[in-house]
């Protein structure tokens, strides 16, 4: 059996830390979120739906009852028991069904009836913000608080590297908010730590674990999806396929879960941030630095759709475009080579289809010298003698390919 002790708040100086013991036999677990104190009034202790939320994993791994001394969101505890477990059971064969013993609440706990999502300056999330702040959006549903969370996407597990990536990322996004008068709701905890799973695998709980502190505040929250609804698969190894259905699951009395942006494309959606002018500035999608590299694999296809979407030079600030234009061709190059095995850099390629981009020669011949399968396949279906021929006919395609590079488009 593990035994979740009731929520308690402490305050130290301008942090306040919300807590519960997570204990199995002689071994205890204190898993806390903390946040800035003027977010305390956002907090609910009364219930334990985060906590339990979070040991359900582990529980379901070790085959062990939950036992919650305190109260649960009725809706939560039904969710859960009536279809999320099966569902989980069902997905992964080494979970076992449990029981969750338990008092439950339905009382309303929200105050603040506020509207939230998740800001990382990235696509999908200046896509929701922007899709949520629109005319056409009904009240209720604009967005009024965004959110940055220390639950997993600085490091899978946790610890002092995630930890200092998680801050410096947050002056990223605070700046970002000041700028647009969003409030921000921050959140640092050792819940990476508890999990200690993989990133991929538990995003989508994490992130609804994280909200479920607030529910005081939250009437709803968008989650922003980094796929489409027609890629929905029950696969445990990847949460984003299921998302739409965990974030219905995880919804209570007080918070609503949403996935939001899974209607559109990757292409779609930067053609409707490119309409949203703070991105200008912030947008930020670099998977290796604290600023946009300009040369990843996230940055090179950001600048690719913008390019063909013709709206690049707006984005002067956030992206080194006189890097990107000498590296122009062969990103091109790159993704004729790739479009069939990346689903992102296809979308790309069919927008510039779509809008008859001319494709430079020298990226065709980067696309022909990148397709080392073909190579290999010649080489496989040829005597001796004449790979000798072939091989000194790549060596000189390779010089070719090294005097593109040298060339400035
Ligand atoms: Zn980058």
């Amino acid at each position: 059996m593990i035994s979740i002790s009731e929520p308690k708040i402490q305050v130290y100086g301008d942090v306040c830390i919300v807590y519960s013991d997570i204990s199995e036999r002689d071994k205890v677990f204190r898993l806390w979120f903390s946040t800035s104190i003027e977010n305390k009034e956002y907090i609910i202790t009364k219930r334990a739906d985060a906590f339990l939320v979070s040991t359900l994993f582990y529980a379901l791994k070790k085959g062990q009852d939950i036992k919650v001394n305190a109260l649960v969101s009725e809706k939560l505890y039904y969710n859960i028991t009536t279809y999320f477990m099966d569902t989980l059971c069902k997905m992964n064969s080494e979970y076992k069904r449990i029981n969750i013993i338990c008092k439950t609440d339905t009382k309303r706990e929200n105050v603040y009836n506020g509207v939230g999502t998740g800001i990382s300056c990235g696509v999908d999330s200046f896509c929701t913000l922007y899709q949520h702040t629109l005319e056409k959006c009904p009240p209720g549903y604009r967005i009024t608080h965004l959110t940055f969370f220390n639950v997993g996407a600085s490091g899978d597990y946790g610890g002092d590297a995630a930890r200092d990536l998680y801050t410096e990322r947050k002056d990223f996004v605070q700046g970002f908010c000041s700028r647009s008068a969003f409030p921000l709701i921050d959140l640092d905890s050792n819940l990476s730590e508890f999990l200690n799973m993989s990133f991929l695998q538990t995003h989508t709980f994490r992130n609804c674990i994280a909200v479920l502190i607030f529910q005081k505040l939250f009437s709803r929250y968008y989650y922003s999806s980094a796929t489409t609804i027609s890629e929905f698969k029950l696969d445990y190894k990847l949460a984003a396929k299921y998302d739409i259905f965990t974030l219905s699951m995880l919804s209570t009395e007080d918070t609503e879960f949403y996935s939001s942006g899974s209607t559109f494309t990757r292409v779609e959606k930067t053609r409707l941030i490119s309409e949203y002018v703070p991105s200008y500035k912030f947008l930020n999608v670099c998977v290796y630095e604290k600023d946009n590299c300009t040369i990843c694999y996230k940055c090179k296809r950001t600048l690719l759709t913008l390019d063909f979407l013709g709206v690049l030079d707006k984005y002067r600030e956030s992206f080194d475009l006189e890097l990107y234009r000498k590296k122009r061709v062969r990103f091109i190059g790159d993704m004729l080579a790739n479009k069939n095995k990346d689903k992102y850099l296809k979308e790309i390629y069919i927008l510039a289809r779509q809008n008859k981009i001319k494709i430079p020669l020298l990226s065709r011949l980067y696309a022909l010298l990148s397709m080392k399968w073909l190579y290999n396949e010649i080489s496989i279906r040829i005597s001796d003698k004449h790979k000798k021929k072939i091989v000194e006919l790549f060596k000189r395609l390779r010089i070719a390919k090294h005097l593109a590079s040298s060339t400035n488009y």
